[in-house]
């Protein structure tokens, strides 16, 4: 029986309630008068339920669409301005011990390199990746208690924090590992973390049995229980997310909603993240192999849908998609996005040689983190190096709420300029360096709060001065 407050995964996420959800949806998906209703209702910008967002998923009328899209962005701009977020995954240890079909470091493959970061290794990686301008990183890695304990993944967060070379500085250290307990995640917390995420891969309990056949990762309900235990352990910003391409994407899309409406309903804040990765060629995985691949057009569909069905919930895409995808889709919702991003074990220190990578997956956006700044600036938006909120203790509903009284042009639009500025100063080109000051000195006057817009020149000025690090 579905139950939105259950903490029983089969419950929140219930086979029945999504089949009937789809069922609906397909009934309803040329009853234009719900249409039209839905889309007025969610221009009141306080989301939609799964049901009415799976209704507009399967609509098909071009002109709704064309409304769909426009409101998405409409909504992406009034929450969210032009700042796009700037961050970098670094994978720390591709030992594992699941059997996931999809990913090449799956216990069975024998031939893939499998390494392991060392603390001295991990000092370079995050120094290369300082040198490149990152402040906010993502760590990855497989799951294997010998090779990668608990201990390990809190020892590296330790020492990503600790290293501070010429002006960089990780500021926010985003973890990706797989489910735990309570217990590892107080831990994680207590290490200082930003973001827990963990992506579902199908929320179809049957198919993510046979995806992943053997190993820890094998039990469903532990998975899909994991946020609980991870607010419960008191982390309060987790990241959802479903590996599209697994299942069909309507089921995942209404697995997906019913999953952030059943964090909201029992801790009273929804998931901070949502992202949407879709398989990619790996080592020993062919994306053919899977019969739900989605195209462009659906993709951009279900990112659009899913601002405006959580418009408070940020939105990430990774280097996996396309200049050309990832431009399409930042402006219908996406609030984050990975630069110069490696999927290897180590690949940011030194290139790995062909015959021995050890990566993921193909990245397919391959520019540099300053072409991908400069490109984000000629587009219009604000790359955003900003880690404040986490720092001064705005996560979960705090961070919300700044969302929702609209405070983000006087909180987080200054703070997204003033460490832009850092990455001019300090690692930017030529030509990124000048699109950068002119898209500052216009954006500056955008604050509507005189102190805070006075406070800020003077901080850009010091930040040319070499002092760093300020934040509202
Ligand atoms: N090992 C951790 C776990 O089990 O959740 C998480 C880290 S894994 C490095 C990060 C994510 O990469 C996975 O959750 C999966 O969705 C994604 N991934 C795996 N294989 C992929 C592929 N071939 N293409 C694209 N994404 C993939």
């Amino acid at each position: 029986m579905y139950n939105v407050k259950s903490m029983k995964a089969e419950e929140f996420i219930d086979h029945n309630e999504i089949e009937e959800t789809l069922s609906y949806a397909e009934a309803n998906k040329n009853n234009l008068k719900l249409i039209d209703s839905l889309i007025e209702k969610a221009k009141e910008r306080k989301g939609l339920s799964h049901r009415e967002a799976s209704v507009l998923l399967a609509c098909e009328n071009k002109e709704r669409l064309e409304e769909i899209y426009a409101l998405a962005r409409q909504i992406k701009e009034d929450f969210y301005g032009n700042r796009i977020v700037m961050f970098a995954p670094l994978y720390l240890s591709n030992y594992c011990v699941n059997g996931c079909v999809y990913c090449p470091y799956h216990g069975q493959n024998k031939h893939i390199p499998r390494k392991k970061l060392t603390q001295e290794d991990i000092v370079k990686e995050v120094t290369a990746l300082q040198d490149m301008g990152h402040k906010r990183l993502a760590i990855e890695s497989g799951e294997d208690p010998v090779h990668n304990p608990i201990e390990y993944i809190l020892e590296s967060i330790k020492t990503i924090y600790s290293i501070k070379h010429k002006n960089g500085a990780i500021r926010r250290v985003n973890v990706n590992i797989a489910a735990t307990t309570v217990e590892n995640y107080k831990k994680l917390k207590d290490a200082g973390i930003g973001t827990y995420i963990l992506f579902q891969e199908t929320y179809h309990k049957e198919s993510y049995e046979k995806l992943h056949p053997w190993g820890p990762k094998h039990d469903y309900c532990y998975h899909t229980e994991a946020m609980d235990r991870a607010m419960q352990g008191g982390i309060d910003d987790v990241g959802l997310g479903v590996l599209f391409g697994l299942e069909l994407y309507k089921y995942e899309f209404a697995g997906l909603l019913m999953h952030a409406e059943h964090l909201e309903a029992v801790f009273g804040v929804g998931p901070h993240t949502i992202s949407v990765p879709r398989i990619k060629k790996a080592d020993d995985i062919n994306p053919t192999d899977f019969d739900n691949g989605i195209d462009d057009e659906t993709f951009a569909k279900i990112c659009a849908l899913i601002r405006i069905s959580v418009p408070y919930t940020g939105m990430i895409i990774s280097t996996r998609e396309s200049k050309a995808v990832r431009e399409k889709v930042l402006s219908l919702g996406i609030s984050q996005i990975s630069g110069g991003s490696k999927t290897s074990v180590g690949g940011y220190y030194e290139e790995e040689e062909e015959d021995e990578s050890s990566e993921q997956f193909d990245v397919s956006d391959k520019r540099t983190l300053d072409e991908v700044v400069c490109w984000l600036m000629e587009l219009g938006y604000i790359p955003s190096f900003c880690t404040a909120c986490y720092r001064e203790g705005r996560t979960g509903d705090r961070f919300m709420t700044l969302l929702k009284n609209k405070q983000i042009l006087n909180c987080c639009h200054p703070n997204a300029l003033m460490t832009l500025k850092e990455f001019l100063c300090d690692y930017a080109s030529e030509k990124t360096v000048k699109i950068g000051n002119e898209l500052i000195k216009r954006e500056v006057e955008k604050i509507p709060n005189e102190t805070v817009k006075a406070k800020a020149k003077e901080n850009l000025e010091k930040i040319e001065k070499g002092i760093r690090d300020f934040r509202f």
